[in-house]
């Protein structure tokens, strides 16, 4: 559920109308929910209640100062993937024994980072990294802590890009191999294991997978444990699907997923940790752009935005489906038409839908992307000299921009001129 809702005949973000906001920002622009953040935080902490466990919100999904700051006033860690985001993490005012850094291509600088500002655990994917990471605690004279991530080679039945469990994919490794790994990385003076991760990909909308790989992180803790390991933490990876398509989409909730987490290590006495990003950031945003022109073309009508794939990559990149909603209510009854929803970008790779059904649209109207919170703003670039859009965030009935549009001054400043032109 999301806070996003028509009233009075058009759509709002909690109490504010998405109108108000486009007239005083201009268009395209991502707009979030902190009602929305909140409550979805909340729905995971609660499904782990009788357990000890943390959330750490995976904040590549959506990463602004000011979402990161909503979600750690929640109580929400952070898991981490970069010395960006781990300085995004510090900056919004989460401690470093609430973040968690995952990835495969960890760099000695980055180790650097989180050691010396503290960090919950280094989540290590592979054996070159645990030795590297050794050899930085060492010289900082402090030890690391981590867990190794498995991969527990399960079908995650997801788009092929976003599957990261199964032994084709670069994550982890392979879970076959995990005790002479730990065994290894008991020796090194400069690490400390507390458990072990798990991650196995993104946009699951079945609980099956989750419960087969947790199945064999229960066997496996019981196997390290018996070979002397301590194993006090599981960190089990985000991934939960949310439902970008609302007529026909109906993923688990929070509550089923945290059933199977107790149900099959709940009497481990190990602590929880699970990594949620598009499941808090997803619905809580949406994407506001305008009709440029309406095109007549041979066989089918373009409907021509103001965004493009620089601004939103996900139908380009997974063929991703968002719906796409007029900010005005349509009248009940009336028709709907095909329209080909495209952006300005030279790419025919810029279309966003093909054959939508939508009410009939008219150029210099609103529409929203829903469920745009999550990998949206995140994954955006300036491609085709598109300056990046900004970003708002709605509480209540107030709202406020925490990423401002550059004007293209500033865009163009960023690149300089060598002294020899
Ligand atoms: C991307 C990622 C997540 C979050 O996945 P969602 O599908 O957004 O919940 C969690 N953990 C790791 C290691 C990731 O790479």
């Amino acid at each position: 559920m999301d806070h996003f809702l028509y009233k009075d005949g058009e759509l709002h973000a909690e109490d504010v109308p998405l109108r108000e906001i486009a007239a005083s920002v201009g268009t395209p622009f991502y707009c979030y929910s902190t009602a929305t953040l909140e409550r979805h935080f909340r729905l995971f902490d609660e499904a782990l209640e009788g357990t000890e466990h943390l959330v750490c919100y995976a904040m590549k999904a959506a990463s602004n100062l000011a979402i990161l700051k909503v979600l750690a006033a929640a109580g929400a860690g952070m898991d981490v993937v970069s010395g960006g985001e781990y300085a995004r993490a510090k900056a919004a005012g989460v401690s470093g024994d609430k973040i968690v850094f995952s990835g495969v291509g960890k760099t000695r600088e980055e180790m650097r980072l989180a050691l010396t500002g503290g960090i919950r655990q280094f989540n290590v994917e592979s054996e070159p990294e645990m030795q590297r990471l050794n050899e930085v605690a060492l010289e900082l004279g402090v030890k690391a802590p981590i867990t190794v991530r498995v991969n527990p080679d399960v079908d995650a039945k997801t788009h092929a890009k976003i599957a990261t469990g199964k032994k084709e994919n670069k994550f982890g490794i392979p879970i076959s191999r995990a005790r002479e790994v730990y065994a290894v990385a008991a020796r090194l003076q400069g690490l400390d294991v507390v458990g072990i991760d798990v991650h196995i990909g993104s946009q699951l909308t079945d609980l099956e997978p989750f419960r087969q790989a947790y199945e064999k992180v229960k066997e496996l803790t019981l196997a390290l444990r018996a070979d002397g390991h301590t194993i006090k933490r599981l960190d089990l990876g985000g991934g939960l699907g949310i439902p970008y398509q609302r007529s026909n989409d109906a993923p688990p909730l929070p509550t089923d997923y945290g059933a199977v987490v107790k149900d099959v290590l709940g009497d481990l006495g190990c602590e929880i940790e699970i990594e949620p990003g598009r499941l808090i950031a997803g619905n809580a945003g949406v994407l506001v752009s305008e009709v440029v022109y309406v095109k007549e073309g041979e066989d089918r009508k373009f409907l021509i935005l103001d965004a493009a794939m620089n601004d939103l990559i996900r139908p380009a990149m997974y063929e991703a489906y968002h719906d796409i909603v007029p900010l005005m209510e349509p009248p009940v009854g009336q028709v709907p038409e095909p329209y080909d929803v495209v952006g300005p970008v030279c790419e025919s790779g810029d279309t966003f839908a093909k054959g939508r059904n939508m009410p009939r649209m008219n150029e210099g109207e609103l529409v929203a992307f829903r469920s745009a919170g999550a990998y949206g703003a995140v994954m955006s670039s300036e491609y085709n000299s598109r300056p990046m859009i900004p970003e708002v965030l709605v509480k209540g009935d107030q709202f406020a921009v925490i990423r401002p549009r550059p004007s293209l001054e500033d865009m163009l400043k960023r690149d300089s001129i060598p002294q020899w032109l």
